[in-house]
């Protein structure tokens, strides 16, 4: 098999034995472009239908092409779409952009605690209505304890240490230390109740791959990822007060894989441009035990 069928097939894997392992199961959908190939491989895993919710946690920050870009895909692929978000620190101001708190704490309310009192249904989430197109509070409130996330390992430090399948503590704490062995493509899906599962089907891709993938298999992604004429593009998504794009002429998804392929960037940590993950000495995988993603 070609690699990227190779690395499709061990991902399609691994969706559907979650999807026959943990009830309660959602994805979640930051629209970047690995979680956006995540949400494919979902699609082609289960013939087009994703039998289970997308979650996206709203900063209410995001830059506003991918808030669109989500809702466009959400309506014409029949997502079951849901967001959540911390409504009070964002009604209160306690946010960096609003000049109230660090960088860290700020990721830490409209992203760490919004994403675990989503998931375990504290916090109102809001539903996609097909037939009107608009967002609706959710009336369930069952808890998700199965999340399938779409990181890479090559994409940063803290994410190479992670399993495909990673067991939580209830309060979606990760013992890094203490993690199920995964020898020889042998996972362990069964874990004591109320474990809080995250399963992790694109570990083994690398950015490259992602690229080749999506040009392959012409998946739509946000513009922000190609120059737009002012010689930048965004390389990794998030928040616009905390994502700077990088230089790059690359225009569209050729010119990206051709760019990758000269090793421009081989020195510099795709994730270089998230100021939010140079405070407070290597804030990421702090962020990332506390239950970041
Ligand atoms: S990335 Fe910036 S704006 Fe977004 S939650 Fe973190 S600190 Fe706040």
């Amino acid at each position: 098999m070609e690699y990227l069928d190779r690395l499709e097939s061990k991902s399609v894997y691994i969706l559907r034995e979650a999807y026959s392992e943990f009830k309660n199961l959602c994805m979640l959908w930051s629209i970047g472009k690995d979680s956006t190939v995540l949400l494919w491989l979902a699609r082609k895993a289960f013939f087009g239908h994703v039998p289970f919710p997308l979650v996206h946690i709203d900063t209410n920050f995001k830059i506003p092409e991918m808030i669109k870009h989500r809702d466009r895909l959400a309506l014409d692929w029949k997502l079951d779409m849901i967001y959540g978000q911390n409504k009070e620190a964002l009604e209160k101001k306690q946010t960096f952009p609003d000049g109230n708190t660090t960088r860290i704490n700020c990721c830490k309310k409209l992203k760490t605690e919004a994403l675990a009192n989503t998931l375990n249904g504290n916090w109102t989430r809001y539903r996609i209505n097909h037939d009107t197109g608009k967002y609706e509070i959710d009336k369930n409130n069952d808890p998700f304890t199965g999340v399938i996330v779409g990181i890479r390992a090559d994409e940063e430090g803290s994410r190479s240490k992670e399993r495909y399948f990673s067991p939580r503590d209830k309060d979606s704490n990760w013992g890094v230390e203490d993690q199920p062995p995964e020898f020889w493509n042998q996972f362990n899906t069964d874990f004591v109740p109320g474990t809080h599962i995250r399963i992790h089907p694109l570990l083994d891709w690398t950015e490259l791959n992602i690229w080749e993938y999506i040009k392959r298999e012409n998946i739509p992604m946000v513009s922000l990822y190609f120059n737009q004429g002012d010689g930048k593009r965004y390389r990794s998504l998030g928040c616009y007060p905390c994502t700077k794009p990088v230089e790059s002429t690359a225009k569209n998804v050729d010119e990206i894989i051709e760019e990758l392929k000269t090793g421009k960037f081989s020195n510099i940590a795709e994730r270089a441009g998230r100021d939010q993950d140079k405070e407070d000495g290597g804030g990421l995988e702090e962020l990332r035990t506390g239950g970041y993603m």
